[in-house]
């Protein structure tokens, strides 16, 4: 079997489409904090410019030098925060390490209309209501499930899916989302026993974890849906968590590295962005 390969462009594009005429009429705008000069930052906030510009959308990007103090961050957001023409920003992780352990102080300084990254603990506990209160929900987790929507596979109700992340970002909103949908979710990190005895019952595997090749071949049940979401950058460019080579003769879906659960991230940002607007002019 050679799987079919789920391309997150095609997924993104469709997005965009519909999003593009809410953004003329709504025209809100992105702020992009940054802090330092982080290589992979540079080229996820380049991927974000990109796409904004794409679809029309005011953006603008904050720059702040490494050495910057948490006050003064604290002070741009609180900025960002009165801003009555910003309509979301988010805060570029990771940060430099004097400022890493500080980031659950960050997000809880975000005001949660704007917050468009789903990162803060209001917009992470209204997921874990329903559904139908994922408003602002995390931007990869929501990517993943709208990849899944596109391609056919969104009724998980029953399914077996296994997540190998338990990150506040991916693995755990995830969890809840899929819960939501009625999957019957296992959720492993680094301290899981035999990994492969868990993967091997997925019917959905969704591995995000950095490791090229933790996934091989005979750890994906034959006929199952696998979705990469790890980067890691190498010398030959970027590539996921599967032996993809190997994985796709098992497997009936998989995503590339690059190209696959990437662009749905940026998607889904630019989403939330429009949905706040569209809230923050309901209240
Ligand atoms: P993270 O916080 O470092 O999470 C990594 C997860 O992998 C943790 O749950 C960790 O468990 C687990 N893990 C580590 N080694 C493992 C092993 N040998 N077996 C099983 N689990 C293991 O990172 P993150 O921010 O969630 O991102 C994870 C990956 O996804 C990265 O490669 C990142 O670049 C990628 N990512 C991609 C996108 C996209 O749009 N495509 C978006 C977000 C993240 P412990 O915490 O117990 O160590």
């Amino acid at each position: 079997m050679t799987a079919t390969l789920l391309t997150g462009k095609e997924v993104a594009d469709s997005i965009f489409k519909e999003l593009t005429p809410l953004i003329k009429k709504l025209d809100p705008k992105l702020v992009i904090i940054q802090v330092g000069d982080d290589p992979a930052s540079e080229s996820y906030i380049k991927q974000k410019v990109k796409s904004c510009d794409a679809v029309g959308m005011r953006h603008d990007h904050v720059h702040l030098k490494t050495d910057v103090t948490k006050e003064e961050l604290f002070a741009v957001i609180e900025k960002l925060n009165g801003d009555p023409d910003v309509t979301g920003f988010i805060l570029q992780l990771p940060l430099p390490a004097h400022l890493a352990s500080h980031v659950p102080l960050f997000l809880r300084a975000m005001e949660p209309k704007k917050d468009v990254d789903g990162f803060t603990a209001y917009n992470i506990g209204k997921t874990l209501i329903s559904k139908e209160f994922e408003h602002l929900p995390p931007a990869t987790p929501a990517g993943i499930i709208a990849l899944l929507e596109f391609y056919g596979y969104g009724d998980v109700t029953g399914k077996e899916v296994v997540i190998v992340n338990h990150s506040n970002v991916v693995g755990k909103p995830l969890a809840v989302m899929l819960l939501n949908r009625n999957a019957t979710v296992t959720v492993c990190h680094a301290a899981t026993k035999d990994l492969g005895s868990h993967t091997r019952r997925a019917d959905i595997l969704i591995s995000a974890v950095g490791k090229p090749k933790l996934i091989t071949k005979d750890m994906v049940k034959p006929g199952a849906i696998v979705i990469d979401v790890g980067i890691t950058r190498t010398k030959d460019g970027l590539v996921g968590d599967c032996d993809f080579e190997a994985v796709k003769e098992v497997a009936s879906a998989i995503t590339p590295v690059p190209g696959g659960v990437g662009p749905l991230t940026v998607a889904s940002l630019i989403r939330n962005t429009v949905r706040a607007k569209q809230r923050q002019l309901e209240s």
